[in-house]
Protein backbone atom coordinates (compact mmCIF):
# COMPACT_ATOMS: atom_id res chain seq x y z
CA UNK A 1 0.00 0.00 0.00
CA UNK A 2 1.43 3.70 -0.94
CA UNK A 3 0.36 6.46 1.46
CA UNK A 4 2.95 8.99 -0.47
CA UNK A 5 0.85 11.54 -2.49
CA UNK A 6 1.35 11.15 -6.52
CA UNK A 7 3.53 14.01 -8.22
CA UNK A 8 -0.29 15.58 -10.00
CA UNK A 9 -1.40 15.82 -5.99
CA UNK A 10 1.78 17.62 -4.83
CA UNK A 11 1.49 19.68 -7.30
CA UNK A 12 -2.22 20.47 -5.87
CA UNK A 13 -0.93 20.83 -2.88
CA UNK A 14 2.03 23.17 -3.87
CA UNK A 15 -0.96 25.35 -5.44
CA UNK A 16 -2.70 25.78 -2.63
CA UNK A 17 -0.01 26.34 -0.29
CA UNK A 18 0.96 29.27 -2.71
CA UNK A 19 -2.78 30.33 -2.73
CA UNK A 20 -2.87 30.85 0.99
CA UNK A 21 0.74 32.47 1.15
CA UNK A 22 -0.51 35.40 -0.91
CA UNK A 23 -3.97 35.24 1.45
CA UNK A 24 -2.43 35.65 4.71
CA UNK A 25 -5.03 37.78 6.76
CA UNK A 26 -4.83 37.16 10.58
CA UNK A 27 -9.30 38.18 10.41
CA UNK A 28 -9.13 35.00 8.39
CA UNK A 29 -6.81 32.56 9.66
CA UNK A 30 -6.44 32.00 13.23
CA UNK A 31 -4.67 28.59 14.23
CA UNK A 32 -5.07 29.30 18.17
CA UNK A 33 -8.79 29.19 17.55
CA UNK A 34 -8.10 25.54 17.19
CA UNK A 35 -10.55 23.00 15.50
CA UNK A 36 -13.30 25.99 15.76
CA UNK A 37 -11.28 27.92 13.10
CA UNK A 38 -13.38 25.72 10.55
CA UNK A 39 -16.59 28.03 11.02
CA UNK A 40 -17.14 30.51 8.55
CA UNK A 41 -18.84 32.97 10.82
CA UNK A 42 -17.11 36.38 9.75
CA UNK A 43 -17.78 38.36 6.52
CA UNK A 44 -14.33 38.23 5.54
CA UNK A 45 -14.44 34.18 6.59
CA UNK A 46 -17.52 34.33 4.47
CA UNK A 47 -15.31 35.97 1.37
CA UNK A 48 -12.46 33.83 2.05
CA UNK A 49 -14.42 31.04 1.26
CA UNK A 50 -15.64 33.20 -1.91
CA UNK A 51 -12.02 32.79 -3.20
CA UNK A 52 -11.94 28.98 -2.91
CA UNK A 53 -14.98 28.94 -4.78
CA UNK A 54 -13.69 30.89 -7.68
CA UNK A 55 -10.82 28.63 -7.65
CA UNK A 56 -13.43 25.64 -8.32
CA UNK A 57 -11.88 23.88 -4.66
CA UNK A 58 -15.46 23.41 -3.32
CA UNK A 59 -17.18 20.20 -4.66
CA UNK A 60 -13.58 18.63 -5.70
CA UNK A 61 -15.68 15.46 -4.76
CA UNK A 62 -18.65 16.13 -5.97
CA UNK A 63 -20.21 14.46 -9.93
CA UNK A 64 -19.41 16.71 -12.50
CA UNK A 65 -23.50 16.67 -12.95
CA UNK A 66 -24.15 18.57 -9.82
CA UNK A 67 -21.42 21.22 -10.32
CA UNK A 68 -18.28 19.38 -8.77
CA UNK A 69 -15.17 18.07 -10.56
CA UNK A 70 -15.87 14.23 -9.78
CA UNK A 71 -11.97 14.23 -8.50
CA UNK A 72 -10.49 12.17 -6.13
CA UNK A 73 -11.29 12.56 -2.01
CA UNK A 74 -7.34 12.76 -1.56
CA UNK A 75 -7.28 16.36 -3.22
CA UNK A 76 -10.31 17.33 -0.78
CA UNK A 77 -8.27 16.53 2.08
CA UNK A 78 -5.15 18.08 0.83
CA UNK A 79 -7.26 21.28 0.74
CA UNK A 80 -8.74 20.76 3.96
CA UNK A 81 -5.55 19.98 5.93
CA UNK A 82 -4.24 22.53 4.59
CA UNK A 83 -6.54 24.83 5.31
CA UNK A 84 -6.84 23.25 9.11
CA UNK A 85 -3.06 23.96 9.52
CA UNK A 86 -3.48 27.75 9.14
CA UNK A 87 -6.35 28.30 10.86
CA UNK A 88 -8.54 29.20 8.04
CA UNK A 89 -11.91 28.41 7.56
CA UNK A 90 -12.92 24.70 6.19
CA UNK A 91 -14.97 23.15 3.84
CA UNK A 92 -16.10 20.43 6.11
CA UNK A 93 -19.80 21.35 7.08
CA UNK A 94 -21.49 22.72 3.86
CA UNK A 95 -19.22 20.63 0.93
CA UNK A 96 -18.26 17.66 3.23
CA UNK A 97 -21.16 16.91 5.06
CA UNK A 98 -24.35 18.58 4.07
CA UNK A 99 -23.81 18.57 0.78
CA UNK A 100 -22.46 15.20 0.28
CA UNK A 101 -25.84 14.23 2.30
CA UNK A 102 -28.28 16.15 0.05
CA UNK A 103 -26.32 14.44 -3.17
CA UNK A 104 -26.86 10.69 -1.47
CA UNK A 105 -30.34 11.59 -0.47
CA UNK A 106 -31.62 14.98 -1.54
CA UNK A 107 -34.82 15.60 -3.37
CA UNK A 108 -34.25 17.38 -6.73
CA UNK A 109 -35.73 20.33 -5.30
CA UNK A 110 -33.33 20.76 -2.38
CA UNK A 111 -29.97 19.60 -4.57
CA UNK A 112 -31.06 22.18 -7.03
CA UNK A 113 -32.04 24.94 -4.41
CA UNK A 114 -28.73 24.03 -1.96
CA UNK A 115 -26.11 22.57 -3.99
CA UNK A 116 -25.23 25.90 -6.48
CA UNK A 117 -25.04 27.56 -2.83
CA UNK A 118 -22.71 25.39 -1.31
CA UNK A 119 -20.59 25.33 -4.12
CA UNK A 120 -20.72 29.63 -4.46
CA UNK A 121 -20.09 29.31 -0.52
CA UNK A 122 -23.54 31.32 -0.29
CA UNK A 123 -25.01 29.06 2.59
CA UNK A 124 -24.20 28.54 6.17
CA UNK A 125 -25.60 25.75 7.96
CA UNK A 126 -26.08 24.99 11.84
CA UNK A 127 -26.29 21.39 12.49
CA UNK A 128 -28.80 20.47 14.91
CA UNK A 129 -29.12 16.91 16.25
CA UNK A 130 -28.03 17.52 20.23
CA UNK A 131 -31.04 17.81 22.66
CA UNK A 132 -30.67 18.81 26.53
CA UNK A 133 -31.91 14.66 27.52
CA UNK A 134 -30.18 13.61 24.00
CA UNK A 135 -26.25 13.50 23.15
CA UNK A 136 -24.67 10.25 22.82
CA UNK A 137 -27.91 8.52 22.02
CA UNK A 138 -29.16 10.91 19.56
CA UNK A 139 -32.08 8.46 18.54
CA UNK A 140 -33.52 9.63 21.65
CA UNK A 141 -34.42 13.06 19.99
CA UNK A 142 -37.74 14.44 21.00
CA UNK A 143 -38.47 17.48 18.85
CA UNK A 144 -41.66 17.21 18.14
CA UNK A 145 -42.79 17.72 14.09
CA UNK A 146 -46.17 17.23 14.08
CA UNK A 147 -48.20 16.95 10.19
CA UNK A 148 -50.18 19.32 8.93
CA UNK A 149 -51.56 19.80 5.36
CA UNK A 150 -48.85 21.81 3.89
CA UNK A 151 -45.84 20.97 6.22
CA UNK A 152 -44.63 20.16 9.55
CA UNK A 153 -44.99 22.24 13.09
CA UNK A 154 -41.76 21.78 14.92
CA UNK A 155 -41.76 22.70 18.60
CA UNK A 156 -39.24 21.50 21.59
CA UNK A 157 -35.51 22.19 22.26
CA UNK A 158 -31.94 22.15 20.87
CA UNK A 159 -28.90 22.72 22.49
CA UNK A 160 -25.16 22.76 21.62
CA UNK A 161 -25.48 24.05 18.22
CA UNK A 162 -22.86 25.99 16.93
CA UNK A 163 -22.85 28.20 13.99
CA UNK A 164 -26.39 28.93 14.81
CA UNK A 165 -25.93 32.36 16.02
CA UNK A 166 -25.19 33.45 12.36
CA UNK A 167 -25.84 29.94 9.81
CA UNK A 168 -28.58 30.74 7.06
CA UNK A 169 -30.06 27.24 7.65
CA UNK A 170 -31.14 24.60 9.96
CA UNK A 171 -29.69 21.01 9.77
CA UNK A 172 -32.29 19.54 12.23
CA UNK A 173 -33.68 16.24 13.18
CA UNK A 174 -37.40 15.79 14.90
CA UNK A 175 -39.33 13.19 16.16
CA UNK A 176 -42.24 13.04 13.15
CA UNK A 177 -42.97 9.15 14.77
CA UNK A 178 -43.57 9.17 18.19
CA UNK A 179 -44.31 5.53 18.13
CA UNK A 180 -41.42 4.11 16.12
CA UNK A 181 -39.11 2.56 17.90
CA UNK A 182 -36.64 6.05 18.40
CA UNK A 183 -34.42 5.21 15.16
CA UNK A 184 -37.18 5.11 13.09
CA UNK A 185 -39.14 7.90 14.03
CA UNK A 186 -36.60 10.71 13.02
CA UNK A 187 -36.78 12.48 9.93
CA UNK A 188 -34.47 15.64 8.56
CA UNK A 189 -35.60 19.33 8.12
CA UNK A 190 -33.94 22.52 6.50
CA UNK A 191 -34.71 25.35 8.44
CA UNK A 192 -34.44 28.92 7.62
CA UNK A 193 -32.30 30.49 10.66
CA UNK A 194 -34.42 33.57 10.98
CA UNK A 195 -37.59 31.61 11.05
CA UNK A 196 -39.57 33.87 13.34
CA UNK A 197 -40.34 30.81 16.02
CA UNK A 198 -36.44 30.25 16.48
CA UNK A 199 -34.96 31.58 19.44
CA UNK A 200 -31.36 31.15 19.87
CA UNK A 201 -29.47 31.86 23.54
CA UNK A 202 -25.78 32.24 23.35
CA UNK A 203 -23.76 29.49 25.18
CA UNK A 204 -19.88 30.19 25.72
CA UNK A 205 -17.51 27.67 25.93
CA UNK A 206 -14.02 27.16 27.83
CA UNK A 207 -12.29 27.56 24.55
CA UNK A 208 -13.99 31.10 24.49
CA UNK A 209 -16.15 30.12 21.43
CA UNK A 210 -20.04 30.00 21.30
CA UNK A 211 -22.13 27.43 20.83
CA UNK A 212 -26.04 27.66 21.26
CA UNK A 213 -29.37 26.57 22.95
CA UNK A 214 -32.25 26.77 20.08
CA UNK A 215 -35.69 26.95 20.81
CA UNK A 216 -38.62 26.56 18.39
CA UNK A 217 -42.19 28.00 18.71
CA UNK A 218 -44.97 26.30 16.38
CA UNK A 219 -41.73 26.50 13.18
CA UNK A 220 -43.87 25.59 10.64
CA UNK A 221 -41.68 23.83 7.38
CA UNK A 222 -42.88 23.26 4.26
CA UNK A 223 -43.19 19.25 3.20
CA UNK A 224 -40.26 20.32 0.39
CA UNK A 225 -37.78 21.15 3.15
CA UNK A 226 -37.59 17.54 4.58
CA UNK A 227 -34.39 15.78 3.65
CA UNK A 228 -34.85 12.11 1.76
CA UNK A 229 -37.86 10.37 3.28
CA UNK A 230 -39.52 10.79 6.11
CA UNK A 231 -38.45 8.36 9.19
CA UNK A 232 -35.22 7.68 7.78
CA UNK A 233 -33.40 10.60 9.31
CA UNK A 234 -31.36 8.72 11.84
CA UNK A 235 -29.71 7.02 9.28
CA UNK A 236 -28.67 10.03 7.35
CA UNK A 237 -27.40 11.36 10.46
CA UNK A 238 -25.15 8.95 11.13
CA UNK A 239 -24.04 9.08 7.74
CA UNK A 240 -23.31 12.79 8.17
CA UNK A 241 -21.64 11.80 11.56
CA UNK A 242 -19.30 9.50 10.02
CA UNK A 243 -18.34 12.30 7.73
CA UNK A 244 -18.16 14.97 10.26
CA UNK A 245 -16.04 13.07 12.35
CA UNK A 246 -13.62 12.81 9.57
CA UNK A 247 -13.81 16.62 7.95
CA UNK A 248 -14.36 18.42 11.07
CA UNK A 249 -11.42 16.57 12.89
CA UNK A 250 -8.42 17.46 11.17
CA UNK A 251 -4.97 15.78 11.74
CA UNK A 252 -2.82 19.02 10.60
CA UNK A 253 -3.09 21.25 13.65
CA UNK A 254 -1.53 18.51 15.52
CA UNK A 255 1.47 18.38 13.65
CA UNK A 256 1.78 21.49 13.46
CA UNK A 257 1.41 21.84 17.73
CA UNK A 258 3.44 18.94 18.03
CA UNK A 259 6.22 20.77 15.66
CA UNK A 260 5.94 23.31 17.84
CA UNK A 261 6.38 22.03 21.07
CA UNK A 262 9.73 20.00 19.79
CA UNK A 263 11.12 23.17 18.85
CA UNK A 264 10.42 24.30 22.44
CA UNK A 265 12.19 21.27 23.60
CA UNK A 266 15.00 22.00 21.61
CA UNK A 267 15.62 25.12 22.95
CA UNK A 268 14.54 25.57 26.46
CA UNK A 269 16.01 25.18 29.59
CA UNK A 270 15.14 23.78 33.01
CA UNK A 271 17.06 24.36 36.28
CA UNK A 272 19.86 25.57 33.65
CA UNK A 273 20.09 22.15 32.22
CA UNK A 274 19.00 21.84 28.57
CA UNK A 275 15.58 20.23 28.33
CA UNK A 276 16.04 18.24 25.50
CA UNK A 277 18.61 16.07 27.25
CA UNK A 278 16.23 14.88 29.84
CA UNK A 279 15.49 11.27 29.19
CA UNK A 280 11.93 11.54 30.29
CA UNK A 281 11.22 14.34 28.09
CA UNK A 282 13.39 12.86 24.95
CA UNK A 283 10.58 9.89 25.84
CA UNK A 284 7.84 11.47 25.40
CA UNK A 285 8.25 13.20 22.83
CA UNK A 286 9.10 10.30 20.58
CA UNK A 287 6.25 8.55 22.05
CA UNK A 288 4.17 11.53 20.91
CA UNK A 289 5.82 11.73 17.61
CA UNK A 290 4.98 7.99 16.72
CA UNK A 291 1.64 8.64 17.96
CA UNK A 292 1.15 11.58 15.37
CA UNK A 293 2.27 8.87 12.33
CA UNK A 294 -0.39 6.89 13.86
CA UNK A 295 -2.89 9.45 13.48
CA UNK A 296 -1.95 10.55 10.09
CA UNK A 297 -2.10 6.96 8.43
CA UNK A 298 -5.36 6.23 10.03
CA UNK A 299 -6.62 9.64 8.37
CA UNK A 300 -5.10 8.55 4.87
CA UNK A 301 -6.75 5.38 5.29
CA UNK A 302 -10.13 6.84 5.53
CA UNK A 303 -9.26 8.73 2.44
CA UNK A 304 -8.79 5.99 0.57
CA UNK A 305 -11.73 4.28 1.61
CA UNK A 306 -14.02 7.53 0.91
CA UNK A 307 -13.00 8.70 -2.25
CA UNK A 308 -16.18 8.58 -3.97
CA UNK A 309 -19.06 10.81 -2.89
CA UNK A 310 -22.07 8.18 -4.23
CA UNK A 311 -21.01 5.66 -1.85
CA UNK A 312 -21.94 5.17 2.10
CA UNK A 313 -19.24 6.60 4.22
CA UNK A 314 -17.07 4.04 6.00
CA UNK A 315 -18.12 4.19 9.38
CA UNK A 316 -15.67 2.28 11.96
CA UNK A 317 -12.60 3.84 10.18
CA UNK A 318 -14.12 7.32 11.15
CA UNK A 319 -14.63 6.15 14.55
CA UNK A 320 -11.06 4.78 14.88
CA UNK A 321 -9.56 8.27 13.26
CA UNK A 322 -11.61 10.66 15.43
CA UNK A 323 -11.05 8.53 18.48
CA UNK A 324 -7.09 8.04 18.27
CA UNK A 325 -6.67 11.41 16.54
CA UNK A 326 -8.53 13.61 19.24
CA UNK A 327 -7.37 11.52 21.95
CA UNK A 328 -4.04 12.01 20.76
CA UNK A 329 -4.68 15.95 20.46
CA UNK A 330 -5.59 16.13 24.63
CA UNK A 331 -2.65 14.26 25.29
CA UNK A 332 -0.55 16.42 23.31
CA UNK A 333 -1.92 19.64 25.56
CA UNK A 334 -1.27 17.09 28.64
CA UNK A 335 2.25 17.02 27.32
CA UNK A 336 2.67 21.18 26.50
CA UNK A 337 1.26 21.95 30.00
CA UNK A 338 3.55 19.66 31.71
CA UNK A 339 7.04 20.42 29.74
CA UNK A 340 6.80 24.09 29.49
CA UNK A 341 5.99 24.14 33.19
CA UNK A 342 4.05 26.93 34.87
CA UNK A 343 4.51 29.68 31.94
CA UNK A 344 2.34 27.47 29.73
CA UNK A 345 -0.39 29.22 31.56
CA UNK A 346 0.42 32.16 30.03
CA UNK A 347 -2.10 32.95 27.58
CA UNK A 348 -2.07 33.00 23.63
CA UNK A 349 -0.74 36.72 22.50
CA UNK A 350 1.83 37.21 25.27
CA UNK A 351 5.18 37.96 24.32
CA UNK A 352 7.23 35.67 26.79
CA UNK A 353 5.08 32.66 26.53
CA UNK A 354 6.16 28.96 25.71
CA UNK A 355 4.73 28.04 22.30
CA UNK A 356 3.27 31.28 21.44
CA UNK A 357 0.78 30.47 23.99
CA UNK A 358 -0.34 27.92 22.23
CA UNK A 359 -0.23 25.28 25.74
CA UNK A 360 -3.03 26.80 27.53
CA UNK A 361 -5.51 27.67 24.41
CA UNK A 362 -4.85 24.27 23.46
CA UNK A 363 -5.21 22.57 26.52
CA UNK A 364 -8.90 24.54 27.11
CA UNK A 365 -9.71 24.10 23.45
CA UNK A 366 -9.09 20.34 22.99
CA UNK A 367 -11.63 19.35 25.66
CA UNK A 368 -14.11 19.68 22.92
CA UNK A 369 -12.46 17.79 20.40
CA UNK A 370 -13.43 14.50 22.56
CA UNK A 371 -16.98 15.38 23.27
CA UNK A 372 -18.40 17.00 19.95
CA UNK A 373 -18.97 14.33 16.78
CA UNK A 374 -19.72 11.83 19.55
CA UNK A 375 -17.43 11.74 22.70
CA UNK A 376 -14.76 8.82 22.30
CA UNK A 377 -16.62 6.33 24.81
CA UNK A 378 -19.43 6.48 21.18
CA UNK A 379 -16.49 5.83 19.03
CA UNK A 380 -15.50 3.29 21.30
CA UNK A 381 -19.09 1.24 21.07
CA UNK A 382 -19.15 1.87 17.63
CA UNK A 383 -16.10 0.13 16.72
CA UNK A 384 -16.87 -2.57 19.55
CA UNK A 385 -20.09 -3.64 17.65
CA UNK A 386 -19.70 -2.76 14.28
CA UNK A 387 -16.16 -3.70 14.24
CA UNK A 388 -15.82 -6.68 16.87
CA UNK A 389 -19.23 -7.51 16.78
CA UNK A 390 -19.55 -6.70 20.18
CA UNK A 391 -23.20 -6.81 22.08
CA UNK A 392 -24.95 -3.62 22.04
CA UNK A 393 -24.31 -1.55 25.75
CA UNK A 394 -27.37 1.21 24.85
C1 LIG B 1 -18.76 23.04 22.29
C2 LIG B 1 -19.72 22.02 21.76
C3 LIG B 1 -20.24 22.16 20.48
C4 LIG B 1 -21.17 21.24 19.99
N1 LIG B 1 -21.74 21.45 18.75
C5 LIG B 1 -22.80 20.67 18.38
C6 LIG B 1 -23.54 20.98 17.21
O1 LIG B 1 -23.24 21.92 16.46
N2 LIG B 1 -24.64 20.23 16.93
C7 LIG B 1 -25.03 19.19 17.72
O2 LIG B 1 -26.03 18.55 17.40
N3 LIG B 1 -24.33 18.87 18.84
C8 LIG B 1 -23.25 19.58 19.19
N4 LIG B 1 -22.55 19.27 20.34
C9 LIG B 1 -23.06 18.23 21.21
C10 LIG B 1 -22.22 16.98 21.29
O3 LIG B 1 -22.38 16.19 20.15
C11 LIG B 1 -22.65 16.26 22.58
O4 LIG B 1 -22.22 17.05 23.66
C12 LIG B 1 -22.09 14.88 22.66
O5 LIG B 1 -22.68 14.05 21.70
C13 LIG B 1 -22.28 14.28 24.08
O6 LIG B 1 -23.59 14.39 24.49
P1 LIG B 1 -23.96 14.98 25.93
O7 LIG B 1 -23.24 16.27 26.08
O8 LIG B 1 -25.43 14.97 26.07
O9 LIG B 1 -23.31 13.98 26.97
P2 LIG B 1 -23.91 12.58 27.46
O10 LIG B 1 -24.43 11.82 26.30
O11 LIG B 1 -24.84 12.85 28.59
O12 LIG B 1 -22.61 11.85 27.98
C14 LIG B 1 -22.03 12.14 29.26
C15 LIG B 1 -20.86 11.17 29.45
O13 LIG B 1 -21.34 9.82 29.46
C16 LIG B 1 -20.68 9.05 28.47
N5 LIG B 1 -21.63 8.10 27.86
C17 LIG B 1 -22.87 8.36 27.42
N6 LIG B 1 -23.45 7.26 26.91
C18 LIG B 1 -22.53 6.27 27.02
C19 LIG B 1 -22.52 4.88 26.68
N7 LIG B 1 -23.56 4.30 26.10
N8 LIG B 1 -21.39 4.15 26.93
C20 LIG B 1 -20.31 4.74 27.52
N9 LIG B 1 -20.27 6.05 27.88
C21 LIG B 1 -21.36 6.80 27.64
C22 LIG B 1 -20.21 10.06 27.43
O14 LIG B 1 -19.10 9.57 26.69
C23 LIG B 1 -19.85 11.25 28.30
O15 LIG B 1 -18.55 11.08 28.83
C24 LIG B 1 -21.55 20.13 20.80
C25 LIG B 1 -20.99 19.96 22.08
C26 LIG B 1 -20.10 20.89 22.56
C27 LIG B 1 -19.54 20.69 23.95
Amino acid sequence: MDFEFSEEELAFQAEVEAFLDATQDPAVMDPARENMAQIVDTPERRAFMAQLSEKGWLGITWPTELGGKAGSGVYEYLLNEALARRGAPQIGKGVGIIGKTLIRHGSDKLKSEFLPKILAAEVEFAVGYSEPDAGSDAAAMKLKAEKVDDGWILNGTKIWTTSAHFADWYWVGARTDPDAPKHHGITLFLVPMDHPGLTVNAIWTMGDERTNEVHFDNVHVPDDYVVGELNHGFQYISEALDLERFTMFTFSPIQARLDLLTEYVKAAKRDGRPLKDDPVVRSRIARLTAEAEVARVLGLRFVAAATHVEGKPPTTQASQYKLYATELSKRLADASMDLAGPESLLAVGTDTAPMRGRAESTYRYTVLDTIGGGTSEVQKNIIARRKLGLPKNF
